[in-house]
């Protein structure tokens, strides 16, 4: 990567960690929201080495800033640009819908997804699969974390073949299903 594109993603982590400031995890520590994109960065580029290109990157630390704040979309345009905007906008569920309507559209859709983006719904599910093994919402029983693993395992068959390292540690998460 560029100097100027660190630059960039520097100045995601930094606009990230403000939008979700007051937002929490569902875990029982109700970790701050943040560290769900570090997650991402830390799978996308630590572990399966992705150094580019970097909107996958920037926009994986973005990448819930639409769904859960206030944050709009032309805002990340001014910001990081209308590619940025458009990838964040792949990955944003249309939350004026149903619970189960949206699961279902995200398994519809993940087929047709760019492939930056499918690089950051990869990571996503990773990351999630690993907080639901490690640090469930207290409150979700046995029943639901199995839906929840079997979801995501669904959600992520249309994007096999996207990178293999990624599946790989997708696949690693999924056998700790519990
Ligand atoms: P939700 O979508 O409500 O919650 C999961 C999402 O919360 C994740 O995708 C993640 O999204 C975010 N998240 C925040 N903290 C955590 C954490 N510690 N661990 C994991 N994820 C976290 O879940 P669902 O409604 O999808 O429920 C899971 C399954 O359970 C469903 O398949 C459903 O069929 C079933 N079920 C649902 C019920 C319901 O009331 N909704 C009731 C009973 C069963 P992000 O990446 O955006 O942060
Ligand atoms: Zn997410």
């Amino acid at each position: 990567m560029e100097w100027s594109d660190c630059e960039r993603l520097t100045e995601a982590l930094v606009f990230a960690a403000a939008r979700h400031r007051d937002q929490r995890r569902k875990d029982a520590d109700r970790s701050p929201y943040i560290n769900h994109p570090i997650a991402l960065l830390q799978v996308l580029l630590v572990e399966a080495r992705i150094q580019g290109p970097p909107e996958v990157l920037i926009a994986a630390l973005l990448h819930d800033i639409l769904e859960d704040t206030a944050t709009r979309p032309e805002e990340l345009a001014e910001r990081f640009g209308a590619e940025i905007r458009d990838l964040v906008l792949e990955l944003t569920d249309d939350k004026s819908l149903p619970k189960a309507e949206r699961k279902r559209l995200q398994i519809e859709r993940a087929a047709g997804l760019s492939p930056k983006a499918r690089l950051i719904a990869l990571a996503d599910k990773i990351s999630n699969l690993r907080d639901l093994a490690t640090s469930p919402p207290p409150d979700w029983d046995l029943e639901r974390r199995r839906a929840y693993f079997d979801w995501a395992a669904a959600a992520v068959e249309p994007l096999r073949g996207t990178h293999a390292e990624l599946e790989r540690l997708f696949d690693l998460a999924l056998s700790r299903r519990p």
